[in-house]
């Protein structure tokens, strides 16, 4: 795939197809605010720091030249260039090639892959930052000057952003732009569209908005001018989690927000607090108001990062968090880590469990607390990530109390027009309800509607609607809230028989008749579809419905099952029937050898199929019998 396999001396290379699409796009005038091309090369070069911080630990000789981290920018008016220098862990010419050539490597990849997928990949794209390439916004032809911590060469990378690229040796002039020994230089070729950031006031302003509280300094003028970075910064370089939440400003927050996330929206929740006590750590994580595209891949890794008392250790740290907290966003950073340990054994670190435990909480009960603080904020949240939190449900028992807290559904109570929680739902339940009814199915009109429940409705018992694919996964492993059990509606025998009913029934007292003869002709005739035939206690308008044997997998479910587990149990459902409707009660009253009832019989169970959702097994019998009945109706 990758056009730049190899850096080849003074050789034309040609970009990755990926890589000329995106060119194309950032081109094409796709962003109509400019400033994003400042963020990301500034955010390369904090990455590009924060990586030779970590590996100097080790090797203390690669920072040797020089310990203070820095970022320069300088314009040079006569040349209309910019010039963002950073003494970061830089490229060899085979990075150069491969980072800049392709997008195999960034996480603009990703973005690249989604909007393959979208309808619409230009608003896609425009959500987010795409990194280096933005720099062709305002550029006409770039640069980039580089020497690989720990290597002698410097290699040059050069391009118009349009034919390719080439990666040459540096020249003497082009080697004494980089100060020390280490680091990236790039210089771009100011277009007209871009000459405002040939303006100090445009730089320090734009820096102050996206990039104030990088781990790095930032100067205005170049390293040398700057006496090798003792000068002032032009950003307050804080490490915003470590400092005090009375001196950080929602401006600051959000700025900060919208440098990790290289997006432009604003978060739903922002968590900012030091946990002190047996483990000491600073968290400042966010909720975003959207969903990542990607947030139901399972190949996507969390997007915490995790430092060191400042030092950047890893993103995406395997253990840290939960995988079903993978849409916060931000930084913890913790002061009881060993800094000199690998990323890899560092994931089995009992305090790693003991941190992530610890942000769970706070985050669980700071959206409990949004629920009641901010619904309209809540309700978006549950949207985008109610079904990861319920992924939570049965991947940590330890903290389902608190997600059980979070959890909405819509239940016959308001006719599934307003959520309800658990505690809502158990709070009216009546004296006699011992379980929690629920009924699941993808669609919630279908659901609303669905036969079973008439006998609850009727009576004025709840019954919750889970309508997420997940909810047939967690019902597999949790079994109770609150010592009430869940019980689905569509399965098993269901006695409503004490409950007291809304409407008066007269019918009540008369019917003593167990309808037996009914029932074992039909059974006969349904033999090979049905596992039994019963007299329903859940129906009241509709005259058959079908529901899945005590014991075994509720209908839905199973349905659900075969989809995605490759589940291969076939149990026959039970065809239960409301001897009160006056369909049965005619049913009742013909020759139960007669080809009339067979027909019937054989009509009322495809009747229940389609409610169900379910196809008809014989779709020409079904449509033979109809025509017969309609005929004689009309
Ligand atoms: P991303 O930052 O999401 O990976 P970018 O397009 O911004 O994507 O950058 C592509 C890659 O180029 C980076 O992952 C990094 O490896 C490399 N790179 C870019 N800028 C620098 C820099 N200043 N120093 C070192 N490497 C860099
Ligand atoms: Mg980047």
């Amino acid at each position: 795939m990758s056009a730049a396999k190899k850096a080849e001396t003074n050789n034309q290379q040609h970009f990755s197809a990926d890589v000329s699409r995106l060119l194309d796009i950032v081109a094409n005038a796709l962003y109509t605010n400019h400033d994003v091309f400042l963020r990301e090369l500034v955010s390369n070069s904090a990455d590009a720091c924060d990586r030779l911080r970590y590996q100097s630990i080790e090797k203390p000789e690669l920072i040797a030249d020089n310990p203070n981290f820095r970022i320069h920018i300088f314009k040079n008016t006569d040349t209309r260039t910019l010039t963002i220098f950073d003494n970061g862990i830089g490229m060899t010419a085979k990075e150069l090639a491969d980072h800049l050539g392709t997008i195999a490597k960034s996480g603009t990849a990703k973005i690249m892959e989604a909007a393959k997928k979208s309808d619409d990949p230009l608003s896609l794209i425009g959500q987010f930052g795409v990194g280096f390439y933005a720099s062709y916004m305002v550029a006409s032809h770039v640069k980039v000057i580089s020497r690989k911590a720990g290597a002698k060469a410097v290699n040059v990378w050069s391009s118009d952003g349009a034919t390719g690229f080439t990666v040459d040796k540096a020249t003497a002039d082009e080697t004494a732009l980089l100060d020390g020994d280490r680091g990236t230089a790039i210089i771009l070729d100011i277009k007209d569209e871009g000459v405002e950031f040939l303006i100090d006031e445009k730089i320090k302003q734009t820096i102050e908005t996206y990039s104030d509280h990088i781990n790095v300094k930032i100067f205005l003028n170049t390293p040398q001018d700057t006496d090798n970075g003792q000068g002032n910064p032009i950003n307050s370089a804080s490490a915003i989690w470590t400092r005090s939440k009375s001196d950080i400003t929602d401006e600051e927050y959000l700025s900060f927000y919208r440098h990790i996330t290289h997006g432009f929206d604003e978060p739903l929740l922002t968590s900012h607090w030091r946990a002190e006590g047996k483990i000491e750590f600073s968290a400042l994580l966010y909720v975003p108001m959207m969903r990542p595209w990607d947030l139901y891949d399972p190949s996507r890794k969390d997007a915490v990062k995790l430092y060191v008392n400042r030092v950047f250790i890893s993103d995406g740290l395997d253990g840290l968090m939960y995988p079903w907290m993978r849409f916060v966003r931000g930084v913890i950073d913790s002061s009881d880590l060993p800094l000199n340990i690998s990323r890899e054994s560092l994931q089995f670190n009992p305090i790693i469990s003991k941190i992530r435990t610890s942000v769970t909480k706070r985050i669980l009960s700071d959206l409990d607390k949004l629920s009641h603080d901010d619904w309209p904020g809540f309700i978006t949240f549950w949207g985008q990530f109610g079904a990861a939190i319920k992924e939570g449900l049965y991947d940590a028992a330890e903290h389902r109390e608190a997600l059980f807290k979070i959890c909405r559904f819509y239940s016959t109570h308001d006719n599934g027009d307003k959520f309800t929680s658990l505690d809502e739902y158990v709070d009216r339940m009546g004296e006699n309800q011992k379980e929690i009814y629920y009924i699941t199915g993808e669609n919630l009109d279908a659901i609303k509607n669905s036969p079973q429940i008439e006998g609850f409705k009727a009576r004025g018992i709840e019954v919750l609607f889970f309508t997420d694919t997940i909810d047939d996964f967690w019902l597999q492993n949790v079994t109770s809230f609150k010592d009430k059990d869940f019980k689905s509606v569509t399965k098993g025998d269901i006695d409503l028989g004490d409950a007291p009913k809304n409407e008066n029934d007269k019918d009540d007292e008369a019917d003593k008749s167990d309808h037996k003869d009914l029932l074992e002709r039909m059974k006969s005739i349904l033999e090979d579809e049905v596992d039994s035939v019963r007299i329903s206690k859940r129906l009241t308008d509709s005259p058959v419905c079908l529901v899945a044997p005590e014991g075994a997998v509720d209908m839905n479910m199973e349905r659900v099952l075969k989809i995605h587990q490759n589940y291969q149990g076939q149990s026959k459902p039970v065809l239960e029937i409301n001897a009160k409707h006056s369909l049965i009660k005619k049913l009742e009253t013909l020759e139960p050898a007669s080809e009339n009832f067979s027909d019937a019989t054989k009509l009322l169970l495809d009747q229940a199929r389609i409610i169900q959702g379910e196809a008809i097994k014989d779709p020409s019998g079904y449509a033979r019998r109809m025509a017969n009945f309609m005929e004689r109706g009309l």
